[in-house]
């Protein structure tokens, strides 16, 4: 009774949830970041340049959840755990000088079982001492803040990857009991993060070259432009109209400078 039952498909959506941690100095927050992922069901774990890879205190607090663990892929950067990912959210405790749209820990929830079923999605987690930097903020669409005593909002780190994937849990048992209800999540198509990347990449060269992004000092208005497009969460077809605008620009801008140096000066010879 395949149609009836919906748990290969929501087990699906579980599987689509990857959890990334950036740069972990505490052994044993990994360990206990893995068994909180086991609890709520998810599996799919990323260790970001890890400043020590996981070693017997991780195992000790991974308690049942060695096999998590053990299968925990192990990259340098952010941009490699994310590459394949449609939907990326970055954690944070504390609000940043660049605002970036904002998620709730229930909205994140509900936003990742919607958007599971399209593309992997990744929830990003930063360095017990400094969080993420900026510019791995900016490589997510959204942030989310756990609403925590804002006069000590700081979880520990495998605290607040409990309470993030807690609401991912809680939005994933109420799609299984009310399916049909909430299956109306809409059919956009979205852009990959390294589709993304390579248009920020395009769109940059092609502004330097028109000379309206400065190449001293690219840093600024990027985050700007990026901080824009993240805002109107560019769907697929959107993003390929944008590389058709760069490509002819790029175009015009390289007819103009054969153009001219082609054209004879006045001094060239007459
Ligand atoms: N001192 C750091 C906080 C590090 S806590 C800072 O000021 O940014 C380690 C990680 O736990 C954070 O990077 C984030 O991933 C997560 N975290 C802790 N508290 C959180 C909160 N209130 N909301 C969202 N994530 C939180």
């Amino acid at each position: 009774m395949a149609d009836t039952d919906n748990s290969s498909v929501q087990q699906s959506e579980l599987d689509a949830i990857r959890i990334v941690l950036v740069n972990t100095s505490h052994t044993g927050n990994i360990g206990s970041a893995a068994r909180a992922m086991k609890t709520m069901g998810l599996k799919h774990f990323y260790l970001v340049d890890p400043v020590s890879p996981p070693d017997g205190k991780s195992h000790a607090l991974a308690a049942g959840a060695t096999d998590i663990l053990g299968n925990a892929i192990i990259v340098d950067t952010l941009e490699e755990a994310i590459a394949d990912c449609g939907l990326v959210v970055g954690t944070s405790a504390r609000s940043r000088t660049l605002s970036w749209p904002m998620l709730d820990s229930r909205e994140c929830g509900a936003k990742f079982i919607e958007e599971a079923p399209k593309h992997p999605v990744a929830l990003v987690f930063g360095r017990e001492s400094s969080g993420l930097s900026n510019d791995e903020l900016q490589q997510c669409h959204y942030h989310v803040c756990i609403d925590a005593n804002p006069e000590y909002s700081s979880l520990n780190l495998a605290a607040a990857v409990q309470t993030l994937c807690y609401e991912i849990r809680m939005h994933y048992l109420a799609k299984q009991r009310a399916p049909y209800a909430q299956n109306t999540a809409t059919e956009n198509e979205y852009p990959l993060a390294k589709e993304l990347e390579n248009f920020y990449e395009h769109f940059e060269s092609t502004f330097l070259q028109a000379g309206f992004v400065r190449a001293k000092h690219p840093g600024a208005i990027m985050s700007k432009v990026r901080r824009m497009f993240n805002r109107t969460r560019l769907e697929s077809q959107e993003l390929a109209i944008l590389r058709g605008v760069l490509s002819s620009v790029d175009k015009a801008l390289n007819n103009a400078q054969s153009n001219s140096e082609e054209t004879p000066s006045k001094h060239d010879g007459k």
